[in-house]
């Protein structure tokens, strides 16, 4: 008989942030992209155009960018230009008494786009 896995509560706790995640990516911060993003009537490829509120830079709704590190250095792997950020962050699943906070801030927190640069910036400032 094969033994049975145990998984510490990190990894439960990691599991279940990853899940939500998955969710929130379908639901709320897709409806808030569609919410603000607006049509292209520029010269690039992009149908939508959303803007970081930082730089106001502004990138297509599916452009991809390679990443600066901490270091200065670029990431090897491109990934999507910007980030829907939680304004006032989300409180984090230490137990699982924060689950429901934890969801509520990550599904009903106000959100807002920032480029990488200005993720970044943000979240090493806390
Ligand atoms: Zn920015």
């Amino acid at each position: 008989m094969a033994e049975r896995k145990v998984i510490t509560d990190a990894q439960f706790r990691a599991r279940i942030c990853k899940a939500l995640r998955e969710v929130w990516q379908g639901t709320t911060r897709a409806d808030f992209i569609r919410d603000i993003r607006r049509t292209n009537r520029g010269h690039t490829s992009y149908r939508f155009i959303v803007r970081c509120v930082d730089c106001d830079e502004e990138f297509g709704q599916s452009e991809r960018r390679y990443g600066v590190k901490v270091d200065g250095s670029r990431t090897k792997k491109m990934k999507l230009a910007y980030q829907v950020d939680h304004v006032n962050g989300i409180h984090p699943l230490k137990t699982l008494d924060d689950l429901s906070q934890h969801a509520e801030d990550l599904f009903h927190g106000k959100q807002q786009i920032l480029c990488l640069e200005c993720h970044n910036k943000k979240t090493f400032k806390k």
